[in-house]
């Protein structure tokens, strides 16, 4: 008789990994299956099982706390802004052999730390799988690394030998720049440390894909065709998305913030499909002049907006606004410092998402029928923004102008183009449909997670 299921879940320490694979642990802890979560923390000190008593009354869910750390080639543990300093993979190794009732009988990884894999795989009688938080483009980009270098197309730094050339990978997935690659990090002081580890990540990435049975992707057969064909392996189950029928106290799985829930009923009063909901995700930052071209540009454009500010929105020093703003936006525009975004989404008063386009926020809005203006600045969000504009066509690029700012013009113009667009909306209703129907029975997605789920009991 095979053993009972016990699989023991390892997020790397980032808020757009540690949520959807949260959001994958429920799922499958939904077929019985218990699931033990190492809660890795985070450096807001707010580790994500106890933001919410309702993560923690799942039956089959529970939380073991470690921290874990990230080393790169030269051997150090990396100190990164949303990853911890920590413990290697013995610690867990030593966990996971403590573990009784049942004991653990599968690992299952954050893509990018697949060294943990690597060591379980070798000292103990268990299976592993990866679990990617990014789009499968992003990962088969990662894959072709080797064959990249080799054809020195890029160097063993990752820079691409000439910067006016793409990378391409299929007709149908949008080529990378040289600018755009998703190891490539905004120019600041930390810039070529930050690209290394971001390289490092994804040569992680691709050695885990060459040696694990399954990479499990919270994306779709329905939304990137052509980049699950291109690898064996690949195991779509996405959108991983919370279930709209919560209760509205009920969220917060997986966030490393509190969320602040009094912008629901803010929404409520507001008309159908008139907010722009604007959010940079959990790592973006602006400079404060930006955040004034954004303020200006949301007052400017007349909308209701709802707009999500971090304490650490801008580097320098906390975010402020242009003298008089927020007496102005009073009654048109509501400012958070976390959101409980997926609500947000699927409330009938969110017209369109101002969004950094990190893969989450992507999947979350496609899943709502939401459509995009695009701020990418860095890793993987230029190649999401241009799935978004060029191959999803539901969304538009907000552009810098000469002087590398994007201005309150270009702002308040994609707001007005974007409300007045009807094309963009049918694109995204009809991908809502796809979305929805991809992880019901017979969909692509719930295919996949059952076949996931057998790999997991056998
Ligand atoms: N998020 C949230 N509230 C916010 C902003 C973001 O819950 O106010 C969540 C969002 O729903 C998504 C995650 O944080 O699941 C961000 O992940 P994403 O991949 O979009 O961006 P990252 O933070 O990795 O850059």
């Amino acid at each position: 008789m095979a053993k009972q299921a016990h699989i023991f879940m390892v997020p790397l320490p980032a808020q757009g990994h540690a949520k959807p694979l949260l959001k994958l642990a429920y799922k499958v802890a939904s077929y019985g299956i218990k699931v033990t979560f190492v809660d890795t923390g985070s450096v807001h000190s707010k580790p994500f099982a106890t933001n919410s008593d309702k993560v923690q009354e799942h039956n089959n869910v529970v939380f073991v706390s470690a921290v874990v750390g990230l080393q790169g080639s030269d051997g150090h543990t990396h100190e990164e802004t949303t990853m911890e300093r920590g413990t290697q993979a013995g610690n867990l190794i030593d966990l996971i052999r403590n573990m009784e009732d049942p004991e653990i009988t599968c690992v299952v990884a954050d893509v990018t730390m697949g060294w943990i894999l690597a060591e379980v795989a070798e000292k103990l009688p268990v299976r592993t799988a990866a679990f990617c938080p990014a789009s499968v483009g992003s990962l088969a980009l990662s894959c072709h690394i080797p064959k990249l270098i080799e054809a020195g197309t890029i160097d063993s730094n990752g820079k691409m030998a000439r910067s006016d050339e793409v990378i391409s990978l299929s007709a149908d997935i949008p080529p990378w720049k040289a600018t755009e690659l998703p190891w490539k990090y905004p120019r600041n002081d930390e810039t070529r440390d930050t690209e290394k580890l971001l390289f490092e990540l994804c040569k992680t990435a691709q050695k885990t894909a060459e040696s694990v049975e399954w990479i499990v992707c919270n994306s779709s057969q329905e939304f990137e065709p052509a980049a699950c064909d291109l690898i064996p392996g690949y195991l779509p189950v996405g959108p991983l998305i919370e279930s709209h029928n919560a209760e509205r106290t009920s969220g917060a799985a997986g966030s490393f913030w509190l969320e602040d829930t009094s912008c629901l009923d803010w929404l409520d009063s507001k008309p159908p499909g008139s907010v722009i909901y604007v959010a940079f995700g959990s790592a973006a930052h602006l400079n404060q002049h930006e955040v004034d071209e954004l303020a200006f540009g949301l007052e400017m454009s007349g909308h209701p907006f709802l707009w999500v500010v971090r304490s650490d929105f801008t580097r320098e020093a906390p975010p402020s606004y242009p003298i008089g703003f927020l007496e102005r936006v009073a009654d048109q525009g509501k400012i958070v410092e976390w959101a409980p975004q997926e609500k947000v989404l699927a409330h009938r008063s969110v017209a369109c998402f101002l969004s950094h386009c990190g893969w989450n926020s992507t999947m979350e809005s496609l899943s709502c029928g939401v459509t995009f203006l695009c701020w990418p600045s860095f890793t993987d969000q230029f190649h999401n923004a241009s799935y978004i504009c060029d191959i999803w066509k539901v969304g538009l690029r907000l552009n810098q102008d000469k002087s590398g700012i994007i201005s309150r013009h270009e702002i308040k113009t994609k707001i007005e183009l974007m409300l007045s667009d009807d094309s963009m909306k049918a694109n995204a209703s009809n991908l809502k449909k796809k979305a929805q129907e991809s992880v019901l029975p017979g969909g692509s997605s719930f295919k996949n997670f059952e076949k996931f789920i057998n790999f997991l009991r056998h």
